[in-house]
């Protein structure tokens, strides 16, 4: 494993600052990592996070394991949480691991002689034991990791859109093969085009 301070300049480099919520990101991803058993983040993709938070704290996380959006060995599932799960998609062994629910008032101890709560939790997260900065449970995914990885190279076209589909996200209906946005409807709207223009008028009249 490679020394926190190497890992937290990882970390740091494409932020332009070291916040709280990156080494907690970095101490939780050698967490799990020693939760199940890597020394080093393990090679060919067989480590999978599930992050319940983007920001800071994902950037950590990658800096610790070498896992990311793009080799598509982290996902973010936006739960709002700082809590991660570890998943070695080898064996299907998965652990959660979370802050522990008093981590910040633990914290205060590690760093006496700083009075500024943000200064003080840099400085005690980098030294406190995993053991009084997280819980770590041992958990099982309610979606299978075939599923969340799926294959390579499947795709389909929504009989609806048009739209290309890939990783088996598409939904069957009454014989049609729907993208989830036809489907269940998604997180966007369009905007219909006589309203922009009445938009566009009404500013110009402004
Ligand atoms: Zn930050
Ligand atoms: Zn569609």
């Amino acid at each position: 494993m490679r020394p926190l301070d190497d890992l937290l300049a990882i970390s740091s480099r494409d932020h332009s600052h070291l916040c709280p919520r990156q080494i907690l990101g970095v101490r939780m991803g050698l967490a799990g990592l020693s939760a199940l058993d890597f020394d080093a983040p393990p090679e060919k993709k067989r480590l999978l996070i599930i992050a319940e938070t983007d920001g800071c704290f994902v950037d950590g996380l990658s800096a610790a394991t070498s896992c990311t959006v793009g080799r598509r060995t982290l996902r973010v599932e936006d739960y709002g949480k700082v809590a991660a799960t570890f998943v070695d998609t080898q064996t299907g062994r998965a652990f959660r691991v979370a802050p522990a629910l008093d981590v910040r008032q633990r914290a205060y101890a590690y760093a006496p002689a700083e009075p500024r709560h943000y200064f003080a939790q840099m400085e005690a997260y980098q030294v406190m034991p995993d053991d009084e900065m997280f819980t770590v449970a041992e958990v099982t995914l309610t979606t299978s990791i075939e599923a969340i990885l799926s294959r390579p190279g499947l795709r389909v076209h929504c009989n609806v859109c048009g739209e290309e589909i890939m990783n088996e996200r598409e939904i069957k209906q009454n014989g049609l093969t729907l993208c989830k946005t036809c489907a269940h409807g998604g997180y966007y709207q369009i905007v219909e085009r006589d309203s922009i223009s009445l938009f566009l008028q009404q500013e110009a009249a402004l």
